[in-house]
């Protein structure tokens, strides 16, 4: 019998996404550890209705009242009592409602933000699977955690491999005997690709990641590497590491999820298939363990494991993002606006592949590297990157 004894009560932002959908069949396993308080999409409301219909939230959360007309219509005709919500005040208010133990943090991109900070600020369980908001206020929002006491677990299968890596109790104050992480990356759908073909490449094609099924964002920034950039600025402030901590190395198989060296020459490394429901579960019922649905790990068929070093010519994003890292400040937040704004003209078929690093590095160049002082201040400088960004795609066709 499980050491639990009372219902997590779990919100869901962004329910009708890949991780949304990844969270929702983890608890549907766990029908007596988990009741799922609120669900959130701002698209697909079809799909959204038929969540509510099968977890019965007391709230669900849409983009608009146009949406939410639209759902309320739906649900009313199933008689399904759920309350829709709108807006980023409804996201808010089910990321913080008191009712609430767990918040998964799944919306794409700078959309997160607030929602995501609110659930901080209340002092929830928080999963985080959306990068940006961490990397867009980064010391904002540790702060916002470490104030409320809130517990930040990380959902990026990366990170959560790093967690599980790291010792139980980790203080990035203390000399816990760590060396170094080992951020691995698969290499995206485009690692052995001729350079010369790369400014041709479809939305479709960089979107067919080889190991894992996302997202159309998080896919261009896989192919990119931008998505290990982000990830390692990520990693800085998750774990309390420097840039110069962290090495990202090329595994194309993604069984290994990420290593941590300590000190002494041993390498801890997590493994597993690459299936989102692993870090999923492990976050949901951390410090316990809970069934997932992922299969095991068939390591003899798996038969070999690669490494190599990224190549900073094909993946300039990647550097980029290093850069930014170690510039800190505002470098983070203006290069993840340009970067969400870049990914968007690329899906759009307004701007080639290989513009996407340009787009960034023009809109870094432009951007003179400061302190980040508050929220206000954050949301000030992503909506003049975007700007920014924009002025540029518009030049360049
Ligand atoms: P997705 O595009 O599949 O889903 C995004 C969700 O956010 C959807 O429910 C969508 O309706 C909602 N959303 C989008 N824009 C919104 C807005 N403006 N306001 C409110 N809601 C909005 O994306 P995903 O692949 O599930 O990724 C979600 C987050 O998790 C991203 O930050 C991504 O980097 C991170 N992540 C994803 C994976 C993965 O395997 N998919 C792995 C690691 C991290
Ligand atoms: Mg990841």
């Amino acid at each position: 019998m499980a050491g639990f004894d009372t219902m997590q009560q779990l919100t869901i932002l962004g329910a009708t996404g890949s991780i949304g959908v990844s969270t929702l069949d983890v608890v549907a396993r766990h029908p007596d550890r988990f009741g799922v308080y609120a669900l959130s999409g701002s698209s697909r409301i079809a799909e959204l209705a038929e969540q509510c219909r099968r977890f019965k939230p007391p709230f669900a959360v849409v983009a608009d009242a146009n949406a939410a007309a639209q759902l309320r219509e739906q649900l009313h005709s199933w008689k399904i009592g759920t309350e829709v919500l709108w807006g980023v005040e409804g996201l808010c208010q089910v990321s913080s409602a008191k009712a609430v133990d767990v918040v998964m943090a799944a919306i794409v991109g700078a959309a997160g933000l607030l929602p995501t900070l609110a659930a901080a600020r209340a002092g929830k369980k928080v999963l985080l699977a959306n990068k940006e908001s961490l990397v867009m206020g980064g010391q904002l929002f540790m702060d916002t955690v470490q104030k409320s006491g809130a517990i930040l677990l990380p959902i990026d299968s990366e990170h959560n491999a790093i967690f599980q890596c790291l010792p139980k109790g980790y203080d990035p104050s203390e000399q816990c005997g760590v060396r170094k992480v080992l951020l691995t990356a698969s290499g995206g759908p485009f690692r052995r690709m001729p350079l010369n073909e790369l400014a041709a490449v479809t939305p479709d094609q960089a979107c067919a990641h080889p190991n894992w099924q996302m997202g159309r964002k998080i896919s261009v920034d896989s192919a990119t590497m931008m998505n290990k950039g982000l990830e390692l600025i990520e990693a800085c402030w998750l774990f309390g590491l420097s840039p110069n901590d962290i090495d990202v190395v090329i595994h194309p198989q993604s069984v290994i999820h990420s290593m941590v060296e300590y000190v002494d020459g041993s390498v801890l490394a997590q493994l597993g298939n690459p299936d989102m429901r692993t870090p999923i579960a492990h976050a949901l019922a951390w410090p316990e363990r809970i069934e997932s649905g992922v299969a095991s790990l068939d390591i003899i068929a798996t038969a070999r494991l690669d490494f190599g070093a990224p190549d900073l010519k094909r993946f300039p994003c990647l550097g980029l993002a290093i850069q930014a890292a170690k510039e800190g400040g505002s470098a983070p937040t203006v290069l993840n606006a340009a970067n969400e704004i870049a990914v968007e003209g690329f899906l759009q078929g307004q701007l080639s592949f290989i513009n996407i690093a340009r787009i960034v590095a023009d809109t870094l160049e432009k951007h003179e590297v400061s302190e980040l002082d508050s929220l206000e201040h954050v949301q000030q400088l992503d909506t003049k990157a975007r700007e920014v960004a924009l002025t540029l795609i518009r030049s360049t066709r």
